[in-house]
C-alpha cells in the first residue's frame, strides 16, 4: 500500500492511495473532494467539512501519476476506485467527466468494470451516473435500520434506506450484466448483530449485488470499535447463507492511516459529532 500526496494549486493537499491486490491487480483509490460535507460519523476525511470539489483534471491526474510511478514497480494500474477524499456524486459533474477519461480509448482507456464509483446514498446523482455512465457503482450502506443509518450517516435523514434500495432495484432492471458492490464498515455493537445480517438479506433482496464486508480502522478521535473477526465471519455466514455474494475485507491500511474513507487531517473546521442514540452509548463506553 502506498499513500500520495498531491498538492494542488491552491496549496491543498489530497491524497490518493494505490493497493496492490491478490491476482495480479493493483487499485489505485482517488480522491473526488478536498474534504467531504457528508459527516459520516465514523469517517476520519468527514471530520475535515468540505474543503472545495476537485476537477475533472485533477482527479484523472492522480490515477495518471500513480500508473506512471508505479508501472516498472508493482505492475501497472489495473483498477480505479473513487473511495478516496470526498462523496463522488457531490461533485457529479467533474467525476462523470473524469471516468469517461479514465475508460476512453483516447483517454487512460480502463475497462469501465474496473473504475468504480463509490456513493454514501446521493439518489438523484445516482440515478443519472446509472444512465449516463457505463463505470461500476459502489454504495455505501453500514446501517439495516434508518435509526442507525440516520445518526453513523446524515445523509439517510435526506436520503432513506428504503428510497436508497427502491431506486437501484428499479435502475438495475435496465442494466444489462451488472451488479452494484453494496459496502458495509462493520462497527462493533452498532451494526454488527444477527438481526443486522437478517435485515440485510431483506434489504438488498431483488437487487443484483456483491456485498462487501469491511473491517473498520481505528483513528484518533474515533468513537467507534472495529467488530471482531469472529463477528465479521458470522455475519458473513449468515449472509452466504442467504442467497447474497459476500466478500471480506479485514483492515489493511490502520497502520498508516491510508484506508479508503479515512483520508485527510482534520483542521480547524471539524465538523460536528451526532448525539449518539441512548441505546449505542454502551456500545461506545460512553456510560447511560
Ligand atoms: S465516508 Fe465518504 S461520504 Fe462519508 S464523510 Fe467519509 S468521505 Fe464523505
Amino acid at each position: 500500500r502506498l499513500q500520495i500526496l498531491f498538492a494542488l494549486d491552491d496549496g491543498l493537499v489530497i491524497e490518493t492511495v494505490v493497493i496492490p491486490c491478490d491476482r495480479g491487480r493493483t487499485t489505485v483509490c482517488v480522491s473526488s473532494q478536498v474534504g467531504c460535507a457528508m459527516n459520516c460519523q465514523f469517517c476520519y476525511t468527514g471530520r475535515m467539512g468540505l474543503r472545495r470539489h476537485l476537477t475533472a483534471a485533477e482527479i484523472v491526474e492522480q490515477a495518471v501519476y500513480a500508473r506512471r510511478l508505479l508501472s516498472g514497480d508493482v505492475g501497472s494500474i489495473t483498477n480505479v476506485v473513487f473511495m478516496g477524499m470526498g462523496e463522488p456524486f457531490h461533485n457529479i459533474e467533474n467525476v462523470i467527466k473524469a471516468a469517461d477519461i479514465l475508460v476512453d480509448e483516447q483517454g487512460l482507456h480502463f475497462s469501465p468494470r474496473k473504475v468504480t464509483v463509490s456513493t454514501s446514498g446521493l439518489v438523484p446523482q445516482l440515478k443519472r451516473f446509472l444512465h449516463e455512465s457505463k463505470c461500476a457503482l459502489a454504495v455505501s450502506l453500514n446501517a439495516t435500520t434508518d435509526e442507525v443509518r440516520n445518526w453513523i450517516m446524515p445523509i439517510n435523514r435526506k436520503y432513506k434506506l428504503s428510497f436508497l434500495l427502491e431506486t437501484l432495484r428499479e435502475e438495475l432492471k435496465f442494466k444489462n450484466n451488472y451488479k452494484v458492490l453494496f459496502e458495509y464498515v462493520m462497527l462493533a455493537g452498532i451494526n454488527d448483530s444477527i438481526e443486522d445480517a437478517e435485515r440485510l438479506i431483506d434489504l438488498v433482496k431483488g437487487i443484483p449485488c456483491k456485498i462487501n464486508l469491511i473491517s473498520f480502522n481505528p483513528h484518533c478521535g474515533s468513537q467507534f470499535r472495529p467488530s471482531s473477526d469472529e463477528k465479521m465471519i458470522e455475519f458473513r455466514n449468515i449472509l452466504a447463507e442467504g442467497g447474497c455474494i459476500v466478500f471480506m475485507r479485514f483492515s489493511r491500511g490502520d497502520d498508516q492511516m491510508a484506508a479508503c474513507g479515512q483520508l485527510g487531517k482534520p483542521g480547524s473546521s471539524q465538523a460536528p459529532l451526532l448525539r449518539v442514540p441512548e441505546q449505542f452509548r454502551v456500545a461506545l463506553n460512553l456510560g447511560v
